[in-house]
């Protein structure tokens, strides 16, 4: 059997995942070399997941001729680097999102991708792989609910990882970029239609010290689309209950809702606390199915020679409405009408 062969840059908190499902569970992969600035991921990928290559420097990793395919797990402010370094060196690339935090720059990266048509280049969002918002689709496409025009979606992380992200933000593009991306991608997905005004809202009401480097720990957002239709959309850093990502599509003739309630299990509990679920703590915890569909999914396309469904100009549109919905709220904007983009 032909096996893709894999460089991973990146192996921190989701990075080692994708490791170790393409280590582990995606067999047409062989994972050749990781690179991390951290020695303990380094020996961890080397001792742990036999990975031959280990690297601190991209660029080293980026000399191995046997490669056929990198993965950017790297920090968002990286990834159009690390994307565009990959192409150039005549790799197929898959990134995580978001593809950058400028327009202009992701924008860049779909101006090197066109020089290279025969290279795969995606951006995952990991929720259009989900066999539930897979299926929400296929039932769209049906008609089911008739015409969708709102899509209401959240993003919302449970309490304890707000301390970490504290840190994280630093290098994340602030909640929009990190959180409300994969919300703006599915509006986008399931409306057909692009975001022409937005606007947004929000504060650091649990945590001040969010404000003090310019973002926040709870916003929403309203966005208006070309034809009309609509999309709200949230982000919470401070769910006391679980990581709680939930989308719902209304449409003329019906309502499609995913993932509530956000349970890690079918069971539910009732005892002195009352009738309840256990939930999800970590968007992992509920995407981990998806990632490796995904990564899958991305490796087949290679294998097949198949043009992912999920363009480079997805990624773009989606890093657009984030940057209207950054300006919105932290410069002070209000409502953004946003500039169309040339096609691609
Ligand atoms: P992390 O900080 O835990 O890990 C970052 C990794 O990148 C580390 O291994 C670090 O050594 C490496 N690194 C940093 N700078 C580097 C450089 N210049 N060259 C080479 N390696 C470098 O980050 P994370 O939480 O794993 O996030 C990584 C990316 O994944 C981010 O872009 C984030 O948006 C994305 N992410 C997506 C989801 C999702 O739901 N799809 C969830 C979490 C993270």
């Amino acid at each position: 059997m032909k096996k893709v062969k894999v460089g991973i840059v990146g192996l921190g908190r989701l990075g080692k995942k994708y490791a170790e499902d393409l280590v582990y569970r995606v067999h047409q992969a062989e994972v050749l070399a990781a690179c991390s600035l951290q020695e303990e991921e380094r020996t961890y990928a080397k001792e742990k997941l036999g990975i031959p290559y280990v690297f601190t420097k991209y660029e080293d990793m980026l000399a191995l001729e046997e490669i056929d395919t990198f993965f950017v797990v790297s920090p968002t402010t990286f990834h159009v680097a690390h994307i565009i370094q990959a192409l150039e060196a005549g790799k197929h690339v898959f990134s995580e999102k978001p593809l950058g935090i400028e327009l202009s720059r992701c924008l860049e990266v779909e101006r090197v991708a066109k020089k290279y048509p025969k290279l795969i280049c995606m951006v995952g969002f990991v929720r259009r792989f989900d066999p539930s918002y897979v299926y929400a689709k296929e039932k769209i496409e049906k008609g089911l609910i008739g015409k969708p025009f709102l899509v209401k979606s959240q993003t919302v992380d449970l309490d304890e990882t707000a301390g970490f992200q504290m840190e994280f933000v630093k290098t994340s593009g602030g909640m929009f970029h990190d959180y409300n991306v994969h919300d703006i991608d599915l509006a986008r997905w399931y409306l057909g239609s692009e975001v022409k005004q937005v606007f947004s809202t929000g504060g650091a009401f649990k945590y001040p010290e969010f404000a003090e480097v310019n973002d926040a720990d709870n916003v929403l957002s309203t966005c208006v689309f070309e034809d009309g239709s609509m999309a709200q959309l949230i982000a919470s850093r401070t769910a006391a209950h679980g990581h709680d990502t939930y989308t719902e599509i209304v449409g003329t003739e019906g309502i499609l809702r995913i993932g509530r309630p956000s349970a890690s299990t079918r069971v539910q509990i009732m005892d002195r606390h009352g009738a309840r679920y256990e939930c999800v703590s970590t968007f992992y915890d509920r995407f981990k199915d998806a990632f490796l569909l995904m990564t899958q999914e991305f490796i087949s396309y290679i294998l097949e020679n198949k043009a992912p469904k999920l363009t480079l100009r997805d990624a773009t549109q989606a890093t657009r409405v984030a940057s209207a919905m950054t300006e919105s709220l932290f410069l002070g904007k209000g409502l953004v009408q946003l500039e169309a983009i040339a096609p691609d």
